[in-house]
């Protein structure tokens, strides 16, 4: 069911509660090193003030696991707000979350000015989505906008709770997310390429699972690879192997055969006699892998194979590198990648990049913007491959 975002209502003078991802890093001296976070809020924040609402921000910011810990306040994003939005009338920093002040504060706020609240995870109520925490903060206004995408796969107060206390929208941000991600899922343009690759199988059983009954190629690679290699009686030195999740593997592979899904493999590699930028990485031009060796890194052979794959496609999701792109003399499989995905972009194809690393490694790349949706919560855009509905959209208005 599609989901009520912020112009789909009149919000014209009416108090908001917007939950946004503030979880920034911070350095030593509690300053902010990377406010992407914060700037990605600001869209949905002018467009609130420009309809003369008082505004009221929540977020959370680290792991305080419900008691009040000093370092891990949100005093830093306010003053970083205050530098970016130099229009807004005035940004008050909360004392709290909820309580007397608090109310006090919000209802004393006018059209133009910010309300920060304090972190809301100071409260063990917010995590355990308490109805009476969730009830206290939706008495501070009249809609509640979520923005947080990177917390919505959560049931949290300040996701799923007080959205059914007060009429809930998506805001900019989380309206971009479930466009792409869950259109790439639920409606794509065929044919739907799927690029797997990370780690670990383990981490990606639902993902794969959820996509190999809607895809029409699946692109495999990275460390989980020689799981299914293994699966298949090929040998993989010492790469890394889930000896628990080659069965799932093998189910994959069979559903793929059952549903004329392409599922496609590396054939060659490349490898070192370990994990670290002092190796020496070589090619073997074979599936098979040499005893005492590790897979590293796609091989060349593979890379063309994928990349003709990646053309002929006309969604793409991509969730996972190729191989250890932290290294750059293990990265060209990725980076060849993701050159083809960003090429195809360019020739109208929707490519999807899903959370984590392969943002890590898109960025270090310097081609996010190329890619149609860079998606920015990890955890949350896992569960969306899943097929999981997420809480924290769920609990939003239908439109
Ligand atoms: P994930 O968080 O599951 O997407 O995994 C990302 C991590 O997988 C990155 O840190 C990569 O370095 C790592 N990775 C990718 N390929 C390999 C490989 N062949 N061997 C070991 N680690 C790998």
């Amino acid at each position: 069911m599609a989901k009520l975002s912020i112009t789909d209502i009149d919000i014209k003078g009416k108090k908001v509660l917007m939950r946004c991802d503030y979880n920034v890093p911070l350095d030593k001296n509690r300053n902010i090193t990377d406010d992407t976070r914060v700037k990605a809020s600001l869209k949905t924040i002018k467009y609130v003030l420009d309809n003369n609402c008082p505004l009221i921000l929540c977020s959370h910011l680290g792991r305080p696991k419900g008691s009040v810990k000093p370092e891990l306040g949100l005093k830093p994003v306010a003053d970083r707000l205050r530098e970016l939005l130099p229009d807004a009338s005035k940004v008050i920093m909360a004392p709290d979350c909820v309580g007397g002040e608090v109310k006090k504060l919000a209802e004393e706020l006018k059209p133009g000015e910010i309300l920060l609240l304090e972190n809301l995870r100071f409260h063990k109520e917010e995590t355990d989505n308490d109805a009476g925490f969730a009830g206290k903060l939706a008495s501070l206004a009249e809609i509640f906008v979520q923005e947080a995408f990177g917390t919505v796969h959560r049931a949290h107060a300040s996701t799923a709770g007080v959205a059914v206390q007060l009429p809930a929208v998506a805001g900019f941000l989380l309206q971009k997310e479930i466009k792409y991600l869950g259109n790439a899922v639920k409606n794509p343009q065929k044919p739907f390429v799927a690029i797997l690759g990370g780690a670990k199988v383990s981490g990606k059983i639902a993902v794969l699972k959820n996509l190999i009954d809607k895809v029409d190629t699946m692109i495999i690679g990275g460390a989980m690879t020689y799981t299914f290699l293994k699966s298949k009686g090929i040998t993989i030195g010492n790469s890394l192997l889930e000896e628990d999740s080659i069965g799932v593997a093998r189910e994959v592979m069979d559903k793929a055969f059952k549903n004329n899904v392409k599922l496609l493999l590396p054939d060659d590699h490349i490898i070192a006699d370990k994990v670290d930028a002092g190796a020496e990485a070589k090619e073997v031009s074979d599936a098979n892998i040499p005893d005492g060796l590790i897979g590293v890194d796609i091989g060349p052979k593979t890379i063309r194979k994928y990349v003709a794959e990646i053309k002929s496609a006309k969604t793409i999701v991509w969730n996972g590198p190729m191989g250890v792109f932290e290294i750059d003399k293990f990265a060209k499989g990725t980076f060849e990648v993701a050159k083809a995905v960003a090429e195809a972009t360019g020739n109208g194809v929707v490519s999807v990049i899903g959370g984590g690393d392969s943002v890590a490694a898109v960025n270090k790349m310097g081609l996010n913007d190329r890619m149609t949706h860079i998606s920015t919560g990890g955890g949350a855009s896992l569960e969306f491959l899943e097929g999981k509905d997420l809480p924290g959209i769920t609990a939003l208005k239908d439109k």
